[in-house]
C-alpha cells in the first residue's frame, strides 16, 4: 500500500470507529500514531478524496483542525434489486440488508440466510476493491453503508446495534 491509501484507509477506519466523522486535528492526531504524516498534507489528502467531506463548524478558532468535522463518504450502495432475485450484473453491493444492519435472524443458527452474508463474494470483493474499501473491517464497512445510504435506514431501528448519528424524536 501506498502512503496514500494507508492514510486514506486509516482515516476511514479511525472515523468510522468514531460514529462516522470527527474533528480534524483529532483525526490527523489518531492518523499521526499510525503514519507519520503532517497537518498540511493530511489536510491536502482530506480536500482531494471523495472519501471525505470537510464540514466547517460556525466558530472559528485559531488552532488547526478544530473548525471543521470531517465526515466519511462512499457511493458504494447495496443493491435494491438482489433481494428480489432480479440482479445479475450491477456495481452494487449483493448483501443481505439486515446483516448489515446487523439484526438478520438467519444465519447465526441452523438455518441459512437465503441472502449473502459474504462481504469476499467475488462480486462484493470486487466492488470493494474498486472503491478501495475491500481492507476496512466488516463494521465499520456497514456503519459507512449505512451512514451514506439514506434509504438504507430501516424501518425501526431502535435494536440496531449501530447508530447513524440521525437524531429521531420519537
Ligand atoms: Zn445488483
Ligand atoms: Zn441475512
Amino acid at each position: 500500500m501506498s502512503s496514500y491509501s494507508r492514510v486514506i484507509h486509516h482515516a476511514t477506519s479511525i472515523l468510522c470507529s468514531n460514529k462516522g466523522s470527527l474533528a480534524l486535528q483529532q483525526l490527523h492526531r489518531k492518523v499521526f500514531q499510525r503514519v507519520e504524516i503532517t497537518e498540511d498534507d493530511f489536510w491536502y489528502i482530506v480536500k482531494k478524496c471523495s472519501r471525505f467531506v470537510a464540514v466547517r463548524n460556525r466558530e472559528r478558532t485559531d488552532e488547526w483542525g478544530t473548525d471543521c468535522v470531517i465526515v466519511a463518504k462512499t457511493s458504494l450502495r447495496l443493491c435494491k434489486n438482489y433481494t428480489k432475485q432480479d440482479c445479475r450484473d450491477c456495481q452494487e453491493l449483493h448483501l443481505c440488508k439486515y446483516f448489515v444492519y446487523g439484526n438478520c435472524r438467519f444465519g447465526k443458527g441452523r438455518k441459512q440466510c437465503k441472502f449473502s452474508h459474504d462481504v469476499r463474494s467475488e462480486h462484493n470483493y470486487t466492488l470493494l476493491r474498486e472503491c478501495t474499501l475491500h481492507e476496512l473491517h466488516e463494521d465499520d464497512l456497514f456503519l459507512l453503508l449505512l451512514q451514506n445510504d439514506p434509504t438504507l435506514l430501516p424501518e425501526k431501528h431502535t435494536h440496531t446495534k449501530y447508530s447513524t448519528g440521525r437524531s429521531t424524536t420519537d
